[in-house]
């Protein structure tokens, strides 16, 4: 159980971390949802975590490519519930092309996004869960923090990068009581993978299934979607005391696609 607890979850309107974030107030934690979205979208599941599982829930809004944000974001979280015990980094974002076309400034916001941001969360966090001798960081990596696809450079590159701040994370509090992990999904059921396939079925004139299995899931043996509450499931099962000895750790939850 989390009662007591709080996590801080970034990323967490939409997808994985709102399912890690619902998963996590399941289990009575109190919840920092981040990320961007239509207000009234965010507050409705902010104010439904707190009907469906009789916790607390704030909306942090900072952005992920800021610092100071990332910050207050923590900062939030210790005044508003008094400590900030978890803490997943999740937010990411994903852009596809070939690394001489590659723009820039997307190769930055992938970078400050997906790899930077764990960096400055972490940093924040440490402190307050050195100070009560208890800490979960979880980094949501992806298949990608341990193997390649073209194209992907800039999120290949973070993903990687996230697993070895991870190992690093870990051994540095490994002392403490504070366990550092990352979780490396397949391809996850999310609304953004979902929206993709008519124009798929369309663009390739392909049947819902044809496109789910050749498209989508040509890289997953399963040929199954991961779903984001088996990462959610994960996630919580790192929080646990049967989790403290493991840190440092890359658990694949990917449907075999890492075991070709
Ligand atoms: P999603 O698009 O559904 O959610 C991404 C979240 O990040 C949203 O809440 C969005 O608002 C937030 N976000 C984006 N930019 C931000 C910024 N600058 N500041 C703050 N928040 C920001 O995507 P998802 O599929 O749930 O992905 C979540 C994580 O899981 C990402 O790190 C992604 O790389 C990873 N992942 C996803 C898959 C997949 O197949 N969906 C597979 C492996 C890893």
């Amino acid at each position: 159980t989390l009662t007591g607890k709080t996590a801080v979850v970034t990323g967490s309107t939409s997808g994985i971390g709102l399912a890690i974030a619902r998963g996590f107030a399941g289990a009575g934690a109190n919840i920092v949802l981040n990320g961007m979205g239509v207000p009234a979208d965010i507050e409705k599941e902010r104010s439904g975590i707190e009907t469906d599982f009789k916790v607390k829930a704030v909306h942090s809004p900072a952005d992920m490519t800021k610092p100071a944000e990332i910050a207050e974001m923590v900062a939030l979280g210790e005044k508003t519930f008094g400590s900030v015990d978890i803490l997943v980094n999740n937010a990411g974002i994903q852009f596809v092309s070939p690394i001489e076309e590659f723009p820039p400034e997307k190769w930055e916001a992938i970078i400050a996004i997906n790899l930077s941001s764990a960096f400055y969360g972490i940093r924040a966090a440490i402190p307050g869960m050195k100070k009560r001798g208890w800490g979960r960081i979880i980094n949501t990596a992806s298949a990608h923090s341990l193997v390649a696809s073209p194209f992907k450079s800039a999120y290949v590159s973070a993903k990687h990068g996230i697993a070895g701040l991870t190992k690093t994370a870990a051994l540095e509090l490994a002392q403490h009581k504070i366990t550092v992990n990352c979780i490396s999904p397949g391809y996850v059921w999310t609304p953004l993978v979902e929206h993709q396939i008519p124009e798929t079925m369309k663009a390739r004139n392909l049947t819902k299934e044809q496109v789910i299995k050749d498209v989508l899931l040509a890289a997953q043996p399963t040929k199954e979607f991961v779903t984001s509450e088996q990462v959610a499931a994960l996630a919580l099962f790192l929080c646990s005391d049967d989790a403290a000895q493991i840190t440092g750790s890359n658990y694949s939850i990917d449907g075999g696609w890492t075991a070709e």
